[in-house]
């Protein structure tokens, strides 16, 4: 990723960084009394990824949740529901986590299977993507939402058409009508959540995470455990921008950059909308599968510019969340205002997902200067139904990457786990390739907006570290640079696009240091994939 020197057979590391890059040969005479040599036998070596946007709280969670990721039916998630249910005395709570929201969206299950499943038991079962929630008539006892409830803003109760009677699935904000009283995690099992998260990260190749939501507790799980020299993964957090007072407390004090690179926290994350699966997506015109609804705007755009207004003054990034076309134009918008008064440059402002953009809007990214950060993954997993919701038209602009890359735009990818796999040769496939692991559709879906391996590898690396103002200590292999870096099982340039899928990680390496060896750690031979 250096592009003044783009291969290299040896590196030389002295205390976390690479003090040298070249050949084999130079290496052993210039470094003849290594207090520690490592011969690769000629695997591939990378720069760390860097996972420009990722959830590893709900990862974690996700690992202590029943997981639901990958069931097919509503049928199959209630017997899993019944089978954790004889295990626990009534009134204990059942968290789930998994169903896909987008494509159950055709028809939403209701709360009898789950009902029947976990009578004295409250269920409460998250989606994928954190969209929408599924649960039982217990969990809406508690919560005391029935048919007089009104949705509250930004979100949807929704309900049986003839009585009237809530059916069982909470669209966006309405999940917290259940989620507030299910009691949260204390401390230590934030730490052991994370824990477990960090350690499935390096696995997978992750140096560094863009956290996308940060709350107070995980900020003091984080701190304590970079303390104890506990968190190997490097991590960049964006503050919860729906917390005010978490926002005002950060804006009294500023933003907080780690000399060693271990956790900052300059960035805040804001929401414009919700997602398209869902339909919370805010698009200009009507769903094209369901003319009476346009989505929904969580955040208007006066308080997009407010909020942009308040964290650039005091020198933090904004990272909004925007997936429909009205929502992509609003924070351009917000974005586009602040910048015209602010007199300072390099605010690097980010749109998360920049899902469905209108083509008046792709050139705005690379004009402004603002990061589109983006997820190859969310593209394949949502092909099958994307066109339907927003037709043949909007599609156009959809997962744009290309369309977008060609402005000149930053565009770190990522993969928003764990709503997708973390492992990035996943998303680097699909990148290249715009079709599922089985290899459809043939040819690649839109194959016009695919990236190159190149960009691909880019936005996961020195994209990524841009995103971040990372870019002189990371993402690239290179004299001075920290010395992050992973071996792999197969060189990605050599090998057909779907072979991709077959990269396995043997050796994750963080400042210098051994963080994850693979049992099957010899090049060539290919452990199991770990979708
Ligand atoms: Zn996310």
């Amino acid at each position: 990723m250096n592009p003044r020197q783009p291969t290299a057979e040896a590196v030389a590391i002295v205390d976390g960084r690479f003090a040298w890059v070249g050949s084999s040969v130079d290496a052993k005479t210039l470094y003849p009394n290594a207090a520690d040599t490592l011969d690769l036998g000629g695997a591939t070596v990378l720069p760390g990824i860097i996972d420009a946007h990722g959830h590893l709280m709900n990862l974690g969670e996700s690992f202590l949740k029943l997981d639901l990721k990958g069931v097919s039916t509503p049928q199959e998630a209630a017997r899993r529901v019944k089978d954790k249910a004889a295990t626990l005395r009534s009134g204990e709570w059942i968290l789930g986590w998994g169903w896909d929201e987008g494509k159950w969206a055709t028809q939403y299950p209701t709360h009898e299977l789950l009902t029947e499943a976990a009578p004295t038991n409250p269920v409460f079962l998250t989606g994928l993507h954190g969209f929408a929630a599924w649960v039982n008539k217990r969990a809406l006892l508690v919560a005391g939402i029935n048919k007089d409830t009104r949705d509250p803003e930004n979100g949807k109760i929704l309900r049986d058409v003839k009585t009237g009677e809530p059916s069982g699935v909470l669209i966006n904000r309405a999940q917290d009508l259940v989620a507030s009283h299910v009691a949260p995690l204390d401390l230590d099992s934030v730490k052991i959540a994370l824990d477990l998260a960090a350690r499935e990260c390096l696995r997978n190749g992750l140096t560094s995470v863009h956290e996308a939501r940060v709350t107070p507790i995980m900020l003091q799980a984080f701190r304590e455990m970079v303390k104890k020299d506990r968190l190997s993964v490097r991590i960049y957090a964006m503050l919860d921008g729906a917390n005010s007072t978490l926002i005002d407390e950060w804006l009294k004090r500023g933003p907080e950059v780690d000399p060693q690179h271990r956790l900052t926290i300059r960035s805040v994350k804001v929401f414009a909308d919700g997602a398209l699966g869902s339909r919370g997506a805010a698009l200009y015109e009507p769903y094209s599968d369901a003319t009476e609804t346009k989505g929904m705007f969580t955040t208007n755009e006066a308080a997009l510019s407010d909020i942009t207004r308040r964290c650039f003054g005091r020198g933090f990034q904004v990272a909004t969340h925007a997936i429909g076309d009205a929502a992509n134009n609003q924070v351009l918008n917000a974005y586009e205002r602040v910048l015209k008064q602010a007199s300072a440059n390099d605010a690097r402002l980010r749109v998360e997902h920049a899902q469905v953009v209108a083509a008046a809007d792709i050139p705005r990214f690379a004009e402004l200067g603002v990061i589109a950060s983006m997820q190859p993954t969310h593209c394949t997993s949502d092909m099958p139904w994307a066109e339907k919701r927003i037709g043949a038209d909007r599609i156009k602009g959809a997962y744009a990457w290309r369309s977008i890359l060609k402005t000149g735009a930053h565009v770190p990818i990522s993969s928003d786990f764990p709503g997708e796999t973390l492992n990035p040769f996943y998303g680097i496939y699909a990148a290249v390739t715009r079709q599922d692991p089985q290899g459809n559709p043939k040819g690649g879906w839109y194959p016009e907006q695919r990236m190159t391996l190149e960009e691909a590898l880019r936005g996961y690396t020195i994209e990524a570290a841009y995103a971040e103002f990372e870019e002189k200590n990371k993402g690239s292999i290179e004299q001075g640079k920290l010395a992050d870096l992973i071996v792999i099982s197969k060189d990605p340039t050599k090998i057909a696009p779907s072979e991709l899928l077959r990269i396995t990680v043997l050796k994750t390496f963080v400042n210098g240091k051994l963080v994850y060896s693979s049992k099957a750690a010899q090049p060539g031979v290919s452990a199991r994939v770990q979708p």
